[in-house]
């Protein structure tokens, strides 16, 4: 069907057919064919006083046919887990979980926070904290730019909101990583904000709650963001001498400097259900090691028979668990 679109053949037939077969048979083609004598008239020819010039259809025609369907786009979705065909509103009233096999979705740093958080309780800090370039840093396109299109993407300065709210009536000061920018990486800025949040904790007596989701340092900063593994880990390590308490939640995936850092130095450390867990990923671990890896390798259950993790929970149980561990940590 693309030959005979965008060949030079162009007649009639074929973008009659071409409306039929593009326009998935809504009443839109359709009313488009039955009126062909006029439409084509329109369409297909150059302005009447240029003579006799036909002009082939276009890819743009068969786009304008896509946009008068008038079907919303995305109500409906494919879990990419149990394949079922979910209902998009569903999934979300239901905290981004799959209604069917529970599979957990990925959720950036609002959506976090609104979901642990007292509705209307959390204020936000160090929002102006914007990441540099001191390197001059460029692939394929440079970090600098890189940094402005996923600013104005994501709505935030960087890869991290912080700040301090209720959950279940319980002050806490709370960091919430976002995948969705530069999948989460810690770069100056990252670390600098999770510091602030530990340091704030530890003056105030608040128990602190970091949920991380990240693919590790940053490395359009190199050193810079290696650093910050040291920085966040000597403030939790004050935190800690002070008896604060810290509760970590991994989240689907936590790897890299994250997971070497803070994320799994948590006096009580959480996981949602098959998260991703682990330093370096499988694929560079099995090119590695030349083995076939276990079944669920790095999945928060399997890290959890290891020891690494304490407790899995479910997305819509953690709000009452981290309600209980700060209860019983008589925080
Ligand atoms: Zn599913």
């Amino acid at each position: 069907m693309a030959e005979s679109v965008t060949g030079t053949s162009g007649t009639t037939g074929t973008a009659a057919s071409a409306a039929t077969g593009g326009g998935a048979g809504t009443t839109s083609s359709v009313t488009a064919v039955a009126t062909g004598a006029s439409t084509s008239a329109r369409v297909l020819h150059q302005p009447v006083t240029s003579g006799a010039a036909i002009s082939p259809r276009t890819w743009a025609d068969v786009a304008e046919a896509g946009k008068r369907a008038d079907v919303p786009a995305g109500l409906w979705m494919r879990c990419e887990s149990c394949t079922a065909m979910l209902y998009r509103k569903n999934v979300e009233q239901n905290l981004h979980v799959c209604p069917e096999c529970s599979h957990h979705y990925r959720i950036g740093a609002d959506e976090r926070v609104a979901q642990l958080c007292d509705p209307g309780s959390f204020e936000p800090m160090w929002q102006n904290i914007t990441p540099k370039d001191p390197l001059k840093f460029e692939d394929v396109k440079s970090y600098k730019q890189r940094l402005a299109d996923t600013q104005k993407k994501t709505g935030h300065a960087d890869a991290v909101v912080c700040g301090k709210g209720f959950v279940k009536g319980r002050g806490v000061a709370l960091a919430c990583m976002n995948f969705h920018f530069l999948g989460g990486s810690m770069g100056s800025v990252v670390g600098e904000k999770i510091t602030r949040t530990i340091e704030m904790a530890t003056q105030s007596d608040l128990p602190l709650v970091i949920a991380s989701c990240s693919g590790g340092a940053r490395m359009h900063e190199s050193t810079l963001s290696l650093m910050q593994m040291s920085k966040t880990s000597a403030a939790l390590a004050r935190h800690d001498q002070a008896g604060g308490l810290f509760i970590s939640v991994l989240t689907d995936p936590t790897t890299g400097g994250v997971t070497a850092s803070f994320a799994m130095l948590g006096d009580v450390i959480l996981a949602e259900p098959n998260a991703l867990i682990g330093f370096a990923g499988p694929r560079v671990i099995a090119n590695t090691v030349r083995q076939k890896l276990p079944d669920g390798f790095q999945r928060s259950e399997h890290v959890m028979g290891k020891g690494f993790v304490d407790r899995i929970v479910h997305r819509k149980n953690l709000r009452s668990e981290i309600s209980r561990v700060i209860d019983f940590a008589g925080k």
